[in-house]
């Protein structure tokens, strides 16, 4: 039995991976997170930070395609993408940080200005915006992020909630 509440969630995170909204992710919502973001912090995509973050997008493009799509048509339906990689990626969290690491590391080092390794609270907001994500829902996804509050976040947190977030319990 599958609640309604677990499929909403699911959609949702569907259409924060189909950045383009039509209807299947590809390579090139993933290219396009890696812009939207460069373009919300005036970064430029040939610098080093946008190379990385191109890098970081590739990867884990090829990440999620090797999980889910299974005809191998370089698109992951909703179909391939509840049954594939949601499923799999739930049974092994570790694999889906990993997949997802460069991609993260790389957008944390645009948002982090001072390049102390951390981004503050409404960067990471700015970068959850850019991607999408409501204004409301940003800022509150980036303040449960800064669990120790001292206005900064780190990879490690980071990544473990953005892995927590798209492992969702049925
Ligand atoms: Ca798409
Ligand atoms: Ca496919």
């Amino acid at each position: 039995m599958v609640s309604s509440e677990y499929e909403r969630r699911i959609a949702a995170r569907f259409a924060l991976f189909d950045q383009d909204g039509n209807g299947y992710i590809d390579r090139l919502d993933f290219s396009g997170a890696a812009k939207a973001v460069l373009a919300e912090f005036g970064t430029a995509a040939r610098s080093d930070k946008g190379q990385a973050l191109y890098g970081g997008a590739e990867a884990f493009w090829q990440g999620m395609a090797g999980i889910a799509d299974r005809d191998g048509d370089q698109r992951i339906t909703r179909e391939e993408f509840v049954n594939g990689a949601v499923k799999r990626l739930r049974d092994n969290p570790d694999r889906f940080a990993e997949i997802a690491r460069p991609f993260l590391h790389a957008a944390l080092a645009v948002a982090d200005a001072d390049g102390d390794g951390s981004a503050t609270v409404e960067d990471t907001a700015r970068v959850l915006r850019s991607l999408g994500v409501p204004e409301d829902a940003a800022r509150a996804a980036a303040g449960t992020l800064d669990t120790d509050s001292d206005g900064r976040i780190g990879e490690a947190e980071i990544i473990s909630a953005f892995a927590r977030y798209f492992t969702v319990p049925e």
